[in-house]
């Protein structure tokens, strides 16, 4: 038996495993130490209490042959397929049918699956810096080519996202096969506006591409300029894939539940030009090979769409905008350069003087006692940036900001002009002041 290759070409250690070590040696070494996590790409606060109840009932369902479930269908029940399209598509004006839509056990899963339907050949482009999963998920089916000394894949399109283009990629100049965008965007917390996404679907339409949109923050989108789903521009029912999770919206990732909109009008060809709906791909490789998500937690998700379950979810996302506007606000107060942080829960900020990402999350973790991810994780151009995130308490958001901010840094180190200001305590006692609790739960209208 030959094992895939592919695997071991992928370096070693995952990003995120790697942070969760790096922390749980920290706290060996320093029992007493009040670590305020920073870091955490995981909700918070529990489950809406009309999800559980749901949840509590379809249990019982189980519990008599009358409302028993056994297998469900391998798309999703029906009663959550229309919910979704009702509520996140057709009441927002985007038609898209219940048929469309595909329950999944979260969005990583359909992240890595999709790759069944395209062909091994596809080129692939990605966001620098980007989720891992779409690079890594890529290489496992051999999409990769070979690692070059940079830490880059050979047959991967990198789309770098810097300060001067405000971590959003632009559309390259050569044609891709299938494009991963994600917005809001996980690590830098950017947002594409119509405009630029508009240039996203144009580009797809030129060059035949797919894009698979990763909306799994569309939640957090508050401001009503900035498109939710990628359906909102005219023609991308005919490019694009979007995948959507109940995770961060509704504190679903120990549940799982996410879902895949693959629209009708989506097409692909074969070497000889003949067209094949893509919807049809997909809803052959789920039946194959996955046998629905389950019944129990698809009517907790369900319940998400009464109204009961739409304000849970809102009030909800206002704590954690809240939080990431805090942090925000108060590193641009201290004299960061800072990304994101608006219509969404991260926060990506640019350590000056500093370009080791991992040197930086040691420091501010043994300075500060609290944890970042390092922005190296999510690709080249991620180093010198640190992901902070709006998923931990409001207390502890608070004193992480403050603590980062007492920071000590001199001259000698080479840090430079910059980090004056990072010593001025005036300026984050400051931030006080800054009623931003209040400010969200007006935009939401909570
Ligand atoms: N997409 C992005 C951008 C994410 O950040 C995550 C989780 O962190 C996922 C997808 C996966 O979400 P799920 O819990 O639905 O698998």
């Amino acid at each position: 038996m030959y094992i895939n290759e592919n695997f071991i070409k992928l370096p070693q250690s995952y990003l995120f495993s790697t942070v969760a070590s790096k922390l749980k040696e920290y706290r060996e070494s320093n029992p007493s130490a009040d670590l305020i996590r920073m870091d955490i790409g995981d909700v918070t606060l529990p489950i809406a209490p009309c999800v559980i109840e749901a949840m509590h009932k379809a249990i019982d369902d189980m519990s008599s042959s009358e409302t028993f479930h056994g297998y469900g269908p391998e798309q999703g029940y029906p009663f959550l397929r229309e919910a979704i399209a009702k509520v996140d598509y057709q009441e927002r004006g985007i038609e898209i049918s219940a048929d469309d839509i595909f329950i999944s056990d979260g969005a990583k899963s359909d992240l890595g699956n999709l790759g069944n339907i395209y062909s091994k050949k596809s080129v692939i482009g990605v966001a620098d810096p980007g989720y891992p999963v779409y690079i890594d998920s890529s290489v496992m089916d051999g999409r990769g080519g070979e690692l070059l000394s940079d830490g880059r894949w050979s047959r991967i399109l990198y789309m770098e996202c810097k300060p001067e283009n405000g971590f959003k990629p632009a559309v390259p100049s050569r044609g891709v096969d299938v494009i991963f965008l994600c917005s809001p965007c996980n690590p830098t917390g950017t947002v594409f506006t119509r405009d630029e996404l508009k240039e996203w679907v144009e580009y797809a339409q030129r060059n035949r591409s797919l894009i698979i949109f990763d909306s799994a923050y569309e939640a957090f989108v508050t401001d009503p300029d900035i498109p939710r789903s990628i359906y909102e521009i005219e023609g991308a029912k005919e490019v694009a894939i979007e995948i959507r999770s109940f995770s961060k919206t509704a504190g679903f990732t120990g549940l799982r539940c996410g879902y895949t909109v693959v629209p009708s009008e989506l097409k692909g060809t074969d070497r000889e030009g003949n067209e094949f709906q893509l919807r049809q791909l997909w809803n052959r490789r789920q039946s194959t090979k996955f046998n629905g998500a389950s019944y129990v937690v698809q009517r907790g998700a369900e319940a998400l769409y009464t109204s009961e379950g739409q304000e849970a979810i809102k009030k909800n996302i206002g704590i954690y905008l809240s939080n990431a506007r805090y942090i925000r606000k108060a590193m641009e107060k201290a004299g960061f350069e800072v990304f994101g942080g608006e219509n969404s829960p991260y926060v990506w900020v640019k350590w000056p003087g500093e370009t080791d990402s991992w040197k930086l999350f040691e420091r501010i973790l043994s300075e500060a006692e609290v944890s970042s991810t390092p922005g190296i994780g999510f690709g080249e151009c991620g180093a010198g940036f640190i992901r902070l995130t709006g998923f931990n308490s409001p207390e502890n958001t608070r004193k992480a900001m403050e603590r980062i901010s007492r920071i000590k840094f001199n001259e000698e180190e080479g840090l430079g002009e910059d980090f004056k200001s990072l010593n001025d305590i005036k300026a984050i006692r400051a931030l006080d002041d800054l009623d931003v609790l209040d400010d969200l739960t007006h935009a939401l209208g909570i």
